[in-house]
């Protein structure tokens, strides 16, 4: 048993040298990709209850990777975060976003918001605000219709420090959305302190969401407590037309969710847009 012990600690020692090796050729192999620009952004749309239209779109970055390719959040963005290296990937992001949000613009699709999503390594950098104010500066871009996504978990990590950057920014028009409510430390407690305008219902409420359960009970709660609070609610997830109708019923703003279309690039999007925003 001692002998088996020693061989699995051999085992482990060597598949955590292996995880580490891993880890850091995919580190090299983002800053790689930055550098040769493989981040491309995915648009998905915001549906408007009151009117059914597409009022605006989040951005979620892929990687096209070169060999194995295009590659969901999931494969690199915590160590994008871990490494430091969101920071030079999220202007990257913010820069393409703005970009697009001008190109739609220009070409009549008017109002549309353009949510993007920012991570705790990027909002608590100290020199955010400029970085933003010169993204907004050098595409053009109407910064009332930049919508930045943060955490719950984000605005807790630092929260005096989070606030003051949210305020500053604020000041030129930009938005703020709160995402993936429900699922932090939360909530309710705090919630009054932040100067955001949208707060996201996570999609694991919506989708779990079934008569008379608790999270039904949440969302009608979440939503009524929003919209004393002059919050625009967004429910996240919405897969099916229960899903939607039930969050209709309950008086939510607005809806994203597979139901009304998955991410898609940037010309796919134009053509759900010209089935309803007309320019
Ligand atoms: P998130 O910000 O909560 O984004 C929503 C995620 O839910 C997206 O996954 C989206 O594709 C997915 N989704 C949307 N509708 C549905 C639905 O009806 N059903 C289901 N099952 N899923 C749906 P995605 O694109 O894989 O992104 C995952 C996460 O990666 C995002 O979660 C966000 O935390 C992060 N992420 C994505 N893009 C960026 C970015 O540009 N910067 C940063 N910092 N993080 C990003
Ligand atoms: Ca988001
Ligand atoms: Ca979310
Ligand atoms: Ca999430």
């Amino acid at each position: 048993a001692k002998e088996q012990g020693k061989d699995q600690f051999k085992f482990f020692e060597q598949s955590a040298n292996e995880m580490m090796v891993k880890k850091i050729e995919l580190q090299y192999e983002i800053r790689r990709g930055i550098r040769d620009r493989e981040f491309v952004l995915y648009y998905q749309p915001q549906i408007d209850f009151l009117t059914g239209l597409i009022c605006g779109v989040e951005a979620l970055v892929r990687w096209q990777h070169p060999t194995r390719g295009l590659l969901p959040p999931f494969e690199f963005i915590e160590l994008a975060e871990e490494s430091g290296l969101i920071v030079p990937l999220g202007e990257q992001i913010l820069t393409e976003a703005c970009r697009q949000s001008v190109i739609w613009e220009n070409a009549g699709y008017k109002d549309l918001t353009m949510a993007v999503n920012f991570s705790a390594k990027q909002i608590n950098k100290k020199d955010i605000v400029e970085v933003v104010f010169g993204i907004l500066r050098k595409t053009g871009m109407r910064p009332e219709l930049l919508d930045i996504e943060i955490t719950e978990s984000i605005a807790m990590e630092n929260l005096e420090n989070t606030l003051s950057i949210i305020k500053k920014i604020k000041n030129k028009g930009v938005k703020f959305s709160l995402d993936d409510f429900g699922t932090g430390y939360s909530s309710l407690n705090y919630l009054h302190k932040l100067p955001i305008d949208h707060l996201k219902i996570d999609k694991q409420f919506v989708q779990n969401m079934r008569p008379g359960s608790f999270e039904e009970v949440v969302i009608k709660a979440t939503i009524e407590i929003a919209h004393s609070m002059n919050l625009v609610v967004v429910a996240e997830g919405v897969e099916t037309k229960e899903q939607f109708e039930a969050i209709l019923a309950y008086n939510g703003d607005r809806a994203q969710g597979y139901l009304f279309s998955k991410p898609v690039p940037a010309k796919e999007l134009e053509t759900l847009l010209n089935n309803d925003l007309k320019p």
